[in-house]
């Protein structure tokens, strides 16, 4: 027919998950779209690449949250339009804009399929993507799925295809981050790389629930507004409440990622994202919730507002704690799960703090006046003898010098560090030396130098420090 369409070549891995065997009878499931001023095309996209690509059979209907959007198109315009759809589609408003969280709980009020599938309103869903997601759910009713969320470039709107090796993580400030799948998943799955994938957190746009299960396990928490931290909150209470979150590889759906919110948030973006993400921290994070607090004198200042609903949840579902999180679905977490010590580390003669100064990888950490704000000077000293600060860590490979600092590996080496609380010294064990004051030349760069045990190679970490919110 047409001659100069690309051939699609088949990758390895599609041609596995297209020889994949399905349970021929599959639950029925309702696709729940949230938007506030989504482009025409972008939505359009999103609901005919369901439309195409879902059997018929599996799909029970599509439901438009519309948040209070200010586009005309999207009123009546967009409701003549889904009337004239091969597929139910129909066209719910929240009338008062409610944020993200709100709009979807709208949305799954009316949701008529056993399965309820969550998807951004500019997404695109790929042949095959539905299924396997759907039976997932059939063989173990508590997995929440998620796709392999690939990308939609924002410019040219192609579609490239993201790596199959990412899950997700989340760092001391509580932004969802995607890392690499640690070699431990990869053999408990026996290196199938086709093979439902453990994720310790989910993206949080796109997934699929049993319906029932949804709200057995709580829904959302109708405390958070707009966008934000709902995804992190939703992993950790499956997780921590007896429920199993994947990433399905053989399922893919493209979705568009924006430098930046195309929206407004109603009374400021941080004060809404910080507000979020303290309830996820007083309600899931236990004690670890002082790393989030650490990070920022606007964390500390924001207010969570009323989580005793969210923690009476927690209790009624008898939820597992964040260490138990920690240590079994999450080891390689950036929050470590033993640690001596969280704060500043002051020294002895100069009284400077030791300072990431704001500086990236393989840079050299610094120390600066002792604010005692947290941030750039908060650091905790591990069980593992590593000295971090969120995904960085202390690295020596010279004996003499500046200290880098590196994305913490867990593998000792170079990152391995003896402090001894009697002589204060902070010894590195692979060169021997010791962590000592800068000097007047360079008075921002302490350095690495043979052990003299002098006032300037000695160095103050209290007791483990507790970061208090304002509330
Ligand atoms: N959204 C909404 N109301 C809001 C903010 C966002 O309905 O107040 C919708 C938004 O249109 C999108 C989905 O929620 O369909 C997720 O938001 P977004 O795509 O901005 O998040 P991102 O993918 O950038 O994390
Ligand atoms: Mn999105």
């Amino acid at each position: 027919m047409d001659g100069g369409v690309k051939q699609h070549k088949m990758t390895n891995m599609a041609m596995r998950c297209k020889r994949k065997f399905y349970p021929p009878k599959l639950p029925t499931t309702s696709i729940v779209i949230v938007f506030h001023n989504e482009a025409w095309t972008t939505l359009l996209r999103t609901v005919w690449s369901v439309i195409n690509r879902s059997p018929r059979t599996l799909l029970k209907e599509i439901i438009l949250v519309d948040d209070a959007s200010e586009r005309d198109y999207l009123g009546k315009k967009l409701e003549n339009y889904v009337a004239t759809l091969p597929v139910k589609t129909f066209v719910l408003r929240t009338e008062k804009r409610s944020g993200l969280i709100r709009a979807r709980l709208l949305g799954a009020k009316h949701v008529a399929g056993e399965v309820i599938t969550f998807l951004d309103a500019h997404c695109e869903c790929t042949e095959g993507w539905l299924e396997p997601l759907l039976a997932r759910i059939v063989q173990n009713r508590r997995t929440v799925v998620c796709p392999i969320i690939d990308v939609i470039s924002d410019e040219t709107f192609e579609y490239v295809t993201a790596s199959d090796q990412t899950w997700g993580g989340f760092n001391w400030k509580l932004n969802f981050r995607w890392y690499r799948v640690p070699q431990r998943e990869m053999e408990r799955r026996n290196n199938d790389r086709t093979a439902p994938l453990r994720t310790p957190t989910m993206a949080g746009g796109l997934f699929s629930i049993d319906k029932k299960y949804f709200y057995e396990i709580g829904s959302y928490d109708e405390g958070m507004d707009i966008w934000g931290g709902e995804n992190l909150e939703m992993s950790f209470r499956i997780w921590q409440c007896g429920g199993i979150l994947e990433i399905i590889p053989c399922s893919h759906v493209g979705h568009v990622f924006r430098d930046k919110s195309p929206y407004t948030f109603p009374g400021g973006v941080a004060k809404i994202v910080l507000h979020n993400a303290a309830r996820v921290a007083e309600v899931w994070l236990d004690e670890w919730r002082d790393f989030y607090y650490a990070m920022s004198t606007g964390a500390r200042k924001a207010s969570a507002g009323d989580v005793s609903e969210r923690k009476d949840l927690r209790t009624r579902l008898k939820c597992k704690s964040f260490r138990w999180y920690l240590e079994n679905i999450y080891p390689e977490s950036l929050m470590p799960l033993d640690y001596y010590y969280l704060g500043e580390i002051r020294n002895s003669e100069t009284q400077t703090c030791l300072d990431t100064m704001g500086r990236k990888y393989g840079e050299k950490i610094g120390v600066s006046y002792c604010h005692g704000l947290g941030g750039n000077q908060v650091f905790a000293y591990t069980k593992r003898q590593q000295i971090m600060s969120d995904d960085l860590c202390l690295d020596a490979s010279n004996a003499n010098g500046p200290v880098n600092m590196v994305r913490c590996h867990n593998m000792g080496g170079n990152q391995e560090w003896v402090y001894d609380s009697d002589d204060k010294t902070i010894k590195h064990v692979n060169t021997g030396n010791c962590l000592q004051r800068s000097t007047r030349d360079d008075p921002t760069t302490p350095l690495l130098k043979p052990c003299d045990y002098s006032k300037g190679q000695k160095w103050l970490m209290q007791t483990k420090f507790k970061w208090q919110a304002a509330h």
